[in-house]
């Protein structure tokens, strides 16, 4: 008797957030998909996600706010290919997970607040469509061989499909099983990378100034000057032992980083408040109480004095007494206080990968590669992440299904 020349007719590879929906996808087309995962059960990265709840999209999306090196008009094509509203119904309708929207925050989970119900409802939902999985199989190379493919797996036979999809993520959160391999992987196939560097990540300062008052937190601004278009963001901040985290910072950390790799120091201005400078003028202009007990109602109190002090003040001063250098100092450190950061906490907490395999290497409407037929590259080992807030899963998803669906229609372009 033959032996089949395929195990499988598609392999994905990967079984993170993309992956899981490019073989949802491909097995819901009545394709015969199996998926290589190399941890025991996958989908590391969404258990951890949201804190355990998983952000599983946002209610808005911002594809102006996403960061990538290649045209920001792929980026945008790409998105668009599975809109937001379609994403949702998706996961509600023909999943059956309902979603609860977070009104201060614009995000969504699902109801149950538990990442672990997203994780194994798609692996499940993939297995009832009649896909196969198999955990603990780490692919270490990958090869062109006739008319498919050669999947190498670490310590076992390897594997053949007509149709490969690498979804095996960047360089970030390493213990969740993607430790950048498969960038190498489609490196030793001929595609080119771009810089890759850890994003979304807390950043650091040694000596910390602040490390005093690590625990507060608070809703602040952060603004990047000379960024083109200004970049601004507004939320959540957190002081911690080492530095600064809490999604404003996450979600400005990459210009630090990239600034670092160019040679160049990004300047971060923190805004402590919702009032501006000339409010801030105006209210230490006043005369009733000291410096202290006016800052310390738009501030918390222990940050309050320690911004008061920084600025060269007292905070028991009353403010008939506050000198014009003092309040002006002040007013900067309220609305324009420039963060000291040394460095970041890198790829150990970065939620997720800047840079990676540009995006046109790919055919925007299939993702398969230009460089390799019958290869397609989908989620975060393509060259682009999103801000805090559900953007990230919106581009796995994304990817991911314009990945799985393609590889049934069989067509590049
Ligand atoms: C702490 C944290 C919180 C986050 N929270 C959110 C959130 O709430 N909302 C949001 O939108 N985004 C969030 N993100 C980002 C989001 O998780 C990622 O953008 C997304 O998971 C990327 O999906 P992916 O499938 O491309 O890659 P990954 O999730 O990294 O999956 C890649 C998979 O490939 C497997 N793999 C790698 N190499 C091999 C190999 N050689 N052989 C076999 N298998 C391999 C890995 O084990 C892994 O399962 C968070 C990230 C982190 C780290």
């Amino acid at each position: 008797m033959d032996t089949p020349r395929f195990d499988a007719h598609t392999i994905v590879v990967g079984a993170g957030a993309a992956g899981l929906m490019a073989a949802l996808t491909a097995a819901r087309a009545g394709g015969d998909v199996l998926l290589v995962e190399r941890t025991s059960d996958g989908g590391r990265k969404i258990l951890i996600s949201g804190g355990g709840r998983c952000n599983i999209l946002p209610h808005v999306l911002r594809p102006e706010r996403y960061v990538t090196d290649s045209s920001p008009n792929s980026l945008r094509k790409l998105l668009r290919a599975w809109p937001l509203s379609e994403q949702i119904s998706f996961f509600e309708a023909e999943l059956g997970m309902p979603l609860e929207l977070e009104e201060e925050t614009a995000k969504l989970f699902p109801s149950s607040h538990r990442a672990r119900d997203v994780r194994d409802m798609l692996v499940r939902r993939f297995q009832e469509a009649g896909g196969r999985i198999w955990f603990d199989a780490t692919v270490g190379g990958l090869r062109p061989e006739g008319d498919g493919w050669v999947v190498e797996l670490d310590g076992a036979p390897s594997a053949r499909a007509e149709k490969v999809v690498l979804a095996t993520g960047g360089l970030s959160v390493p213990k969740t099983g993607s430790d950048g391999t498969g960038l190498r992987l489609v490196e030793a196939l001929g595609h080119t990378l771009h810089p890759t560097y850890p994003a979304l990540t807390p950043l650091v300062a040694d000596p910390h100034p602040q490390a005093e008052l690590a625990g507060i937190s608070g809703p602040v601004s952060i603004m990047a000057p000379d960024t083109r278009p200004t970049f601004e963001t507004h939320g959540g901040f957190l002081i911690t032992h080492d530095g600064w985290s809490g999604p404003t910072v996450l979600d400005a950390s990459h210009l630090a980083i990239r600034g670092r790799a160019d040679g160049t120091r990004q300047e971060l201005l923190v805004s402590w408040s919702s009032e501006d400078a000339d409010s801030w003028d105006e209210r230490l202009r006043g005369s009733n109480g000291t410096v202290r007990s006016v800052v310390s109602r738009h501030v918390s109190r222990r940050l309050a004095e320690w911004l008061i002090a920084d600025a060269g003040a007292d905070p028991a001063t009353s403010l008939a007494q506050l000198k014009k250098s003092e309040r002006r100092a002040l007013v900067r450190s309220l609305t324009a206080w420039p963060m000291p950061w040394t460095g970041s906490a890198g790829y150990k907490k970065a939620e997720v990968t800047g840079g990676g395999v540009p995006l046109d290497q790919i055919h925007p409407r299939t993702m398969e590669s230009r460089v390799r037929p019958g290869l397609y590259l989908c989620g975060e080992i393509l060259d682009a992440f999103g801000p805090i807030g559900g953007h990230n899963f919106a581009w796995a998803w994304s990817t991911g299904r314009t990945a799985g669906m393609a590889t049934q229609r069989g067509q590049g372009e």
